[in-house]
């Protein structure tokens, strides 16, 4: 009989034979739907008589108030009942087993591809914003939001998404459940909501600003990083090394405080929460108790009607209270996991929301691909803070294939003057017109396409010397690379190398020296063949040698192009046609190297200043 009253109704034999008075007889509590190992066998009465005969049904009356309930089972059923138990056991493992390996499955599934998605737009949005915009970043923390933030996303999808998912489901579920079995005690049980309410947005509002201090926190620990680690010899040199350690050991500091903060946060609320859901379940208790014990109350507002309860009922109920106590704890735990992820996503839109501000005109573009190089200035007002012009007022007319030198004062605004041509930056008025047409007009591809650059540091990227060369033409053949790499100057060097046009070049190509580099970036723009060239300052870093050796590659790179050189060293400057100084943003004297000397300006003491200068250090004046 334990093993009955242990049984779940429907698998109970719906018909047992009392083997003490009356064995026809039914227990009317036992008559649940037929089960299926009530079988024949069971009931002798039960087994046909003959073949094909119908069987003989004993007559079924419920069996008298007092007759004893039978003691024991038939060994057949309780195999059976044992036996059919462990099927279905083993089905529900199975079953269960498989929704595990799909929750998982898919939860690591849908992270992976929102991280993919974010990760891949936010990149490419990067890559759109205005170089204005990125001189304004802090690289490190940027880096810090295109890796670390999006992970914090990452793990609220894979760690907490199904439970945050199943939890409100449940809570909506049981609720539904709990106000059909009783409004009245279902609002009873609210009676903590609003103290549950109070707790949780002062809780989750202290996590958030928590975790928002951290993730803000290690990206400044990504910047300190980013800014040493590409600082090292300079640290070393200065040694700043126990400085650097306090400066990043203040960020660090700070993001565990911040950790700390939220997690003790955490560590209090959820407690709090199983707290609070329990006093709930305590009110139903006291008042349905009380009530279904047949007490009555009546506070003249207020009287027992509406609260009255059966036991069963009462027990029913608090049944499903218990159920909301585990999604309620499993969300509040959730907390951590969700504003870590919630400032994560803060952090990624405050990048997505700034407008690329340079932006493709709307036109189709109907021109040739290649630009014959003729560059017009029109009254070109730029600056990079709002009413503090860098070029003020510029205008200039370079046709194409002439050779132009930019000189003047450190800060005179040259390198800005040049960024405008390929529209790093924009004129804030006035234009800039390559071949006639506003460079706005261009689309962005064909206006670059036909400007190259070498700056005073060129950039080589990690990779073989052939895949740096090949940036400037994709896909060139292995002779243009070489022929282009003879032009400057730099084949016999890499020759020389054991891995020739394979060696590999380092992350900033630091294992080459300047003069190799600067070099090797000729060899790109000669590769690149556009018609437009501008060179800043390429030869500033370099030795003299090296310089020598720059200067010879970079005179087969200008032939037939248009040519606007920034040079300091004015005794260079015989070859160009025409010599454009800038002081403050402003063009203030042009004309050829003659011209200009003879004019006894600007130039003139700049040019006479310089060779005091080197002959003072004893190195020849240029002749020109
Ligand atoms: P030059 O090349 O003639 O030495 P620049 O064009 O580099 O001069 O700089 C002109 C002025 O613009 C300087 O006063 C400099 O401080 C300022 N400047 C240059 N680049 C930036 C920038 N990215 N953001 C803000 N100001 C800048
Ligand atoms: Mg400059």
């Amino acid at each position: 009989s334990d093993l009955l009253a242990a049984m779940p109704l429907k698998f109970i034999p719906s018909k047992i034979s009392n083997p003490g008075a009356d064995p026809a007889c039914t227990f009317p509590f036992l008559n649940g739907p037929l089960s299926l190992f009530d079988t024949p066998a069971l009931d002798p009465s039960l087994r046909p008589i003959a073949p094909g005969a119908a069987p003989r049904l004993p007559p079924s009356h419920p069996c008298p108030a007092n007759s004893p309930i039978p003691s024991m089972v038939t060994h057949h059923s309780v195999t059976g009942v044992i036996i059919f138990s462990l099927i279905i056991l083993a089905i529900f493992s199975l079953l269960s087993a498989l929704l595990v390996y799909i929750e998982l499955f898919l939860s690591t599934f849908i992270a992976q591809s929102l991280s993919v998605t974010i990760r891949e737009q936010l990149f490419d949005h990067l890559q759109r914003l205005s170089l204005d915009w990125h001189d304004r970043q802090k690289k490190g923390d940027l880096v810090q939001r295109v890796t670390g933030n999006i992970a914090d996303i990452e793990k609220l999808v894979t760690d907490g998404l199904i439970d945050l998912m199943a939890g409100v489901l449940t809570l909506i579920g049981v609720a539904t459940i709990m106000l059909s079995i009783s409004p009245q005690y279902t609002l009873l049980s609210l009676a903590i909501a609003p103290v549950l309410f109070l707790v949780v947005s002062r809780y989750t509002g202290g996590i958030k600003s928590a975790a928002k201090k951290k993730a803000r926190a290690a990206g400044k620990i990504a910047d300190v990083a980013t800014e040493d680690i590409n600082a090292l010899t300079v640290i070393r040199a200065f040694t700043l090394e126990t400085r650097e350690n306090r400066r990043f050991g203040s960020h660090v500091e700070s993001h565990r405080d911040a950790g700390m903060r939220a997690g003790s946060l955490q560590a209090q609320f959820t407690p709090l929460v199983s707290v609070l859901v329990s006093l709930g379940t305590l009110i139903v208790v006291g008042v349905g108790g009380y009530v279904a014990a047949g007490n009555g109350f009546d506070l003249g507002f207020m009287s027992i009607a509406p609260f009255s309860i059966d036991v069963g009922t009462l027990i029913l109920f608090l049944t499903y209270l218990k159920m909301l106590y585990q999604p309620m704890r499993d969300l509040s735990k959730l907390t951590t996991l969700a504003t870590n992820a919630a400032s994560g996503v803060e952090r990624i839109q405050e990048v997505l929301d700034q407008a690329p501000e340079v932006i493709e005109s709307s036109k189709p573009y109907t021109g040739m691909p290649k630009l014959k190089g003729e560059i017009t200035f029109e009254n070109v007002v730029f600056g990079y803070i709002k009413n503090r012009p860098v070029i003020k007022n510029v205008s200039i007319h370079i046709p194409a294939g002439r050779k132009v030198a930019l000189v003047g004062f450190s800060g005179g605004g040259k390198t800005t003057l040049v960024k405008l041509i390929p529209r790093f930056y924009e004129a804030q008025s006035g234009s800039v017109k390559i071949d006639g047409l506003d460079n706005r007009q261009y689309p962005l591809q064909v206006l670059r396409q036909n400007v190259s650059l070498v700056l005073q540091e060129a950039v080589l990227f990690e990779g073989t010397i052939r895949e740096n060369l090949e940036i400037g033409k994709p896909g060139a053949p292995m002779e243009e690379i070489s022929d282009a790499a003879r032009k400057a100057n730099i084949h016999d060097f890499i020759m020389s190398l054991p891995d020739g046009y394979n060696t590999y070049v380092h992350e900033q190509g630091n294992n080459f020296s300047g003069g190799q580099r600067q070099r090797l970036a000729i060899a790109r723009a000669i590769l690149r063949d556009s018609p437009i060239l501008i060179l800043d300052e390429p030869t500033a870093n370099l030795d003299v040698e090296a310089e020598a050796e720059v200067m010879h590659a970079l005179n087969k790179l200008i032939v037939g192009r248009t040519v606007l050189t920034i040079s300091h060293r004015l005794s260079t400057l015989g070859q160009v046609d025409e010599i454009l100084v800038m002081r403050a943003g402003q063009i203030v004297e042009r004309g050829s190297y003659r011209d200009l000397k003879r004019k006894k300006g600007l130039f003139a003491s700049l040019l006479e200043e310089q060779n005091r200068y080197s002959a003072d250090m004893g190195e020849n004046e240029f002749e020109l």
